[in-house]
């Protein structure tokens, strides 16, 4: 039978676009859909507003931190107006960067929502296209438990399209997101609580990463409530917001933030229309090649629920485009030792097993452990300290894991990512010669286990 295209791609998203582009390379016949903003949840409402906001809330500190070097900065104002609209006209450009990528490598794009009628055909705006294969690439969205009141409450999809900066903020949950923000507001000027139902936030990140990040934002002022759960919100006569805990405690604010996790994307898809099966979490289930149980329906990205990041999404991309269509250069996704950052203030950044999961997993462990003051911050009253960290395994003498609490940890540990994959022992590690002077020359000159 004849088709449309060779590929349906649902969602140009990280994943989506990416497996577009290069099965259009290849030589297929493809169609992208995209029912709201070229780019997906990453280019619009999710990793690059969200660094840009970052680096926005870390000025705060640049300016006081100055004085120690002989300044003396006029005073600081800041307008939440201006990073937003000059944050929009970024990602205005990059959409546009987007909509080149796509129409240049020939691929066909319907802007609008598309749903699945048949496992072979999809409808949009009105018109049906047959397609050999259809990829589901819808991502993720904001998912906000229904206690009363929740329709006060905000998520991240909104926070970037404030009016203005609320000025008393709590952010609930304990993840990236929330840390990331609680960030934001936080070095922005609002006054921000953030609120966790567990005993510590960062779940499944190393224990010192998460107790020396703890110990860092409570010097910073930021108000950490863990062990702390929302019963309600109301919205007062003023408009502002009383929030009512599972405790009985009460607090005051403009804004109530939650960042409880995503849930995948697939209002109005069709997939009854399908044999599509999904996981027990509610995420579309695929094989390792990414097919789901209907056989000629793909999915992969966050809608896939397994590691939700942008460069597991593009790697998931390139490897469905090979699969269909350069099959002889197919190389699975590896999901092991996969780099990450956490751009709260300090930074995270860690690859490979936390301590606990590598004594989980039966490693006999070695830890090797610096904390330091930044020489940047020895001219200035910051009292802020870096967290370096390795996880070694004492009989093979590999690196299991690397983490970092500190400025650019992101960066730094991009590179270290790359010796642990390719199977870096503590040795190759002492045998490099640092860069001087550098925060990051430490993960080279740790001699010294920490005794258990
Ligand atoms: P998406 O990028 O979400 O794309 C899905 C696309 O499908 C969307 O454009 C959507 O509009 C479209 N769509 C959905 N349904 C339909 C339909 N029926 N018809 C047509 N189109 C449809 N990851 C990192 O690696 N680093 C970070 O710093 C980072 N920061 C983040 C910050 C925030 C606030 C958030 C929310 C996420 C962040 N992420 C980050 C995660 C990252 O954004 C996602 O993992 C990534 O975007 C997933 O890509 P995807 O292709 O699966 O889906
Ligand atoms: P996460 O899954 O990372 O964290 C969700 C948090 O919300 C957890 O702390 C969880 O607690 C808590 N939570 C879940 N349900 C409830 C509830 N009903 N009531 C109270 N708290 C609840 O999700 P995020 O929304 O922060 O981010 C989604 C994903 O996006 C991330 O996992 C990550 O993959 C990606 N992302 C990546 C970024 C980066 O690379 N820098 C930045 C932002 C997002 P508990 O731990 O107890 O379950």
């Amino acid at each position: 039978m004849a088709y449309d295209f060779d590929l349906y791609v649902i969602g140009a998203g990280s994943g989506g676009v990416r497996a577009a582009r290069f099965a259009a390379g290849f030589g297929a016949k493809v169609a992208v859909a995209e029912s709201r903003y070229l780019g997906g949840t990453c280019v619009n409402v999710g990793c690059v507003p969200k660094k840009l906001l970052v680096y926005g809330a870390h000025f705060a500190e640049d300016f006081e931190q100055s004085a120690g070097f002989g300044w003396t900065p006029g005073e600081a104002k800041f307008d939440w107006a201006t990073l937003i609209a000059n944050k929009d006209r970024e990602i205005n450009r990059l959409n546009g960067i987007y909509r080149n990528l796509l129409v240049n490598s020939g691929v066909t794009l319907h802007e609008g929502h598309a749903q699945i009628v048949d496992p072979n055909t999809v409808e949009i705006n009105g018109e049906r296209y047959t397609a050999k294969n259809i990829l589901i690439a819808t991502g993720g969205w904001p998912q906000i438990p229904e206690i009363p009141g929740h329709e006060h409450a905000i998520s991240s999809n909104q926070a970037f399209f404030l009016k203005e900066l609320p000025k008393r903020v709590v952010v609930v949950g304990g993840g990236y997101i929330a840390v990331e923000f609680a960030g934001i507001f936080h070095g922005l000027g609002a006054e921000t609580t953030l609120l966790y139902r567990g005993e510590l936030f960062l779940r499944g990140f190393d224990g010192a990463v998460r107790k020396h990040l703890q110990e860092e934002l409570t010097k910073r002022g930021m108000n950490l409530q863990f062990n702390s759960d929302i019963e309600r919100i109301d919205k007062q006569s003023d408009g502002s917001l009383k929030v009512t805990l599972k405790d009985g405690r009460e607090l005051e604010a403009d804004c109530v933030f939650y960042a409880t996790g995503r849930r995948p994307m697939l209002d109005n898809l069709g997939l009854e229309n399908t044999g599509v099966k999904l996981d027990k979490k509610g995420f579309i289930e695929v094989d390792e090649q990414y097919q789901t149980a209907e056989p000629s329906i793909l999915a992969l990205g966050d809608v896939i629920g397994r590691v939700q990041l942008t460069p597991v999404a593009l790697a998931e991309g390139m490897a469905v485009a090979r699969r269909l269509f350069k099959p002889e250069q197919y190389r699975p996704v590896d999901y092991k030792m996969i780099p990450t950052a956490v751009f709260s203030l300090p930074n995270i950044g860690t690859v490979g097993l936390s301590e606990e999961e590598a004594r989980e997993a039966g490693h006999e462990v070695q830890i090797f452990e610096s904390r330091f003051r930044p020489m940047k911050l020895t001219l200035t009253d910051c009292q802020e300290r870096t967290l370096m960290k390795l996880v070694v395994d004492a009989k093979t003498d590999k690196v299991l894991g690397c983490h970092m609490v500190g400025p650019d940890a992101g960066e730094i540990v991009q590179g270290l990512a790359i010796a642990l994959k390719a199977g870096a022992t503590k040795r190759h590690f002492d045998e490099t010669i640092g860069v001087h002077p550098t925060a990051a020359e430490e993960f080279v000159t740790m001699r010294t286990p920490v005794m258990a």
